[in-house]
């Protein structure tokens, strides 16, 4: 991915901790800033629309998707597949656009290896209570989902080590604060600057003849 010239950044969480409502709110304020659709084999939420939210599809579709090497990266993540593509997240970083990967861990991995000029976030919530209740008062999954995702928080948690920033999400503007600081900081990354200011930068940036 080396000729493109938007920024990667991934984005995880225990399920709850707020990344979505953070990436959107990032979106909001940013028009040269996407979130990737990923595909999930999933039920759609009550309000989640196909295309917009993920792309719905069965078990069947995801595996066709897998053997045709259309993920850039896939997970099982509570017993559902999710898989990120390729051609949407090379297309928008080609055109200079930044993109986030709204992923797990696992996927996260994956991306790495790939990409290794990705940028990762983790973001915690304040306390485990907080993020029961956080997942609890979104209302949008049953208390048996919700238990499996509290059974699974501390095992996505016990990979924050493996990310570059960490962001406690206590207070959400304070949060949405040092995440915008972080995502402005990145398009000012040397690597990303080269793309951007070629031209000025091959002038100014020469190497004196001796
Ligand atoms: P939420 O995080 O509570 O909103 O729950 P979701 O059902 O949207 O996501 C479930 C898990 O799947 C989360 O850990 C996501 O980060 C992860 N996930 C979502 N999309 C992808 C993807 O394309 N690839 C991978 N590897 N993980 C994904
Ligand atoms: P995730 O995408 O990580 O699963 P969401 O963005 O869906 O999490 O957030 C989970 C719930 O918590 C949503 O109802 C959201 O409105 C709420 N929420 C997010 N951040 C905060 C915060 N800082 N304080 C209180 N509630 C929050
Ligand atoms: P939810 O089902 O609540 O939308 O998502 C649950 C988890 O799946 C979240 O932690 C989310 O980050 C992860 N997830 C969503 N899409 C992908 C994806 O494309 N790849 C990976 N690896 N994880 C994903």
């Amino acid at each position: 991915m080396q000729e493109l010239s938007g920024n990667l950044f991934i984005v995880s969480a225990p399920s709850g901790a707020g990344k979505s409502s953070l990436i959107s709110a990032l979106l909001n304020k940013h028009g040269d800033m996407l979130v990737s659709v990923s595909h999930t084999t999933r039920q759609p939420r009550p309000g989640e629309i196909d295309g917009v939210h993920y792309h719905f599809i069965s078990v069947e579709q995801f595996k066709k998707l897998i053997a045709e090497n259309e993920f850039l990266e896939w997970a099982e993540v509570f017993g559902n597949y999710y898989g990120t593509s390729r051609s949407a997240i090379t297309a928008n970083l080609s055109q200079g656009i930044d993109v986030f990967l709204d992923i797990d861990w696992q996927g996260a991995r994956q991306i790495r290896e790939q990409a290794p000029g990705t940028l990762s976030i983790f973001i915690l919530p304040p306390s485990l209570d907080e993020l029961q209740q956080r997942l609890e008062k979104r209302g949008q999954d049953s208390e048996i989902v919700i238990a499996k995702r509290m059974a699974e928080a501390q095992n996505e948690m016990s990979h924050a080590d493996e990310y570059d920033y960490l962001i406690i999400n206590d207070n959400f503007d304070s949060a949405l604060g040092e995440f915008e600081r972080i995502v402005l900081a990145q398009r000012n990354n040397y690597q990303s600057q080269l793309y951007k200011q070629k031209a000025l930068l091959n002038q100014l940036l020469a190497k004196p003849a001796k």
